[in-house]
């Protein structure tokens, strides 16, 4: 679905992401973490066409984007989640919606909205409230609603869980697990690692913008010592 090749990106002088290689196949949750200063954001944002790669290529269904602009790639498939949510909030939940879904005509609005809506019931139940006043979890669950909108086939999310409340995290979570299962392919990228090694088919570690380990959750934590070599003292999940 989504291959990136050797993918570099620099900011002046400085390179934050060296050739960097992963796929993201159909119904995968590629869950993309590192520590901080690691090039995480830095690749979402290559991938969502917001910053041009020095080096390297993306290909999206066999077809090169890497030269595509942001704002083109949407149609292309590709729908970011940024950080930090960013809802418009003095729109009503509906209308942040239309926005997500602009392109689409309207039967095809209407379909996608029911999807959103019965992902996410306390959307639903909020429809006309401003953006700006839902709780911080309503918004994430309605920044991934308007990206669902766009009818994406990858989507990319960063730091889902950030600032989030347990609950909400758990909520979101079940929502990705649930986009996974309709054939969405999701890159994840979180600070936080333990719910992303559990809801992730597959891991890529980043260390200071290269790519330093890839594998599944279960051998993340069964070689325990790469996560802390990489992420510092992290907290482990069991595998029980
Ligand atoms: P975090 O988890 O802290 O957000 P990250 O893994 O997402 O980190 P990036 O934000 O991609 O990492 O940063 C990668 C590197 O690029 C870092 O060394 C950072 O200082 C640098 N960097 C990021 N944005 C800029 C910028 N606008 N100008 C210059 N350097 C930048």
């Amino acid at each position: 679905m989504l291959e990136v090749k050797r993918l570099s990106c620099a900011y002046g002088d400085i390179m934050a992401v060296e050739e960097v290689s992963f796929t993201v196949g159909r119904g995968e949750i590629l869950g993309l973490i590192g520590a901080n200063g690691a090039g995480k954001t830095t690749t979402i944002m290559a991938l969502a066409g917001l910053i041009r790669p020095v080096a390297g290529r993306v290909i999206l269904e066999g077809k090169d984007i890497t030269s595509v602009p942001a704002h083109l790639r949407a149609m292309c498939g590709i729908a970011l989640v940024p950080e930090g949510r960013r809802v418009f909030a003095d729109l009503t939940v509906d209308e942040n919606l239309t926005i997500g879904g602009i392109r689409l005509d309207k039967k095809a609005d209407q379909r996608n909205r029911e999807r959103v809506f019965q992902a996410f019931h306390r959307l639903s139940e909020r429809r006309s409230q401003l953006a700006g006043s839902l709780s911080g979890g309503e918004q994430q669950m309605l920044a991934l609603g308007r990206a669902m909108m766009a009818e994406p086939s990858v989507l990319l999310v960063d730091e889902l869980s950030l600032g989030l409340m347990p609950i909400a995290i758990d909520e979101c979570y079940r929502v990705l697990r649930h986009l996974r299962s309709e054939g969405f392919s999701i890159l994840l990228v979180e600070q936080s690692t333990e719910r992303v090694i559990d809801s992730s088919d597959r891991l890529a570690i980043l260390d200071t913008g290269r790519l330093a380990w890839t594998g599944t959750g279960a051998e993340a934590i069964r070689e325990g010592a790469i996560l802390n070599a990489y992420l510092g003292e992290t907290e482990v999940p069991s595998n029980s």
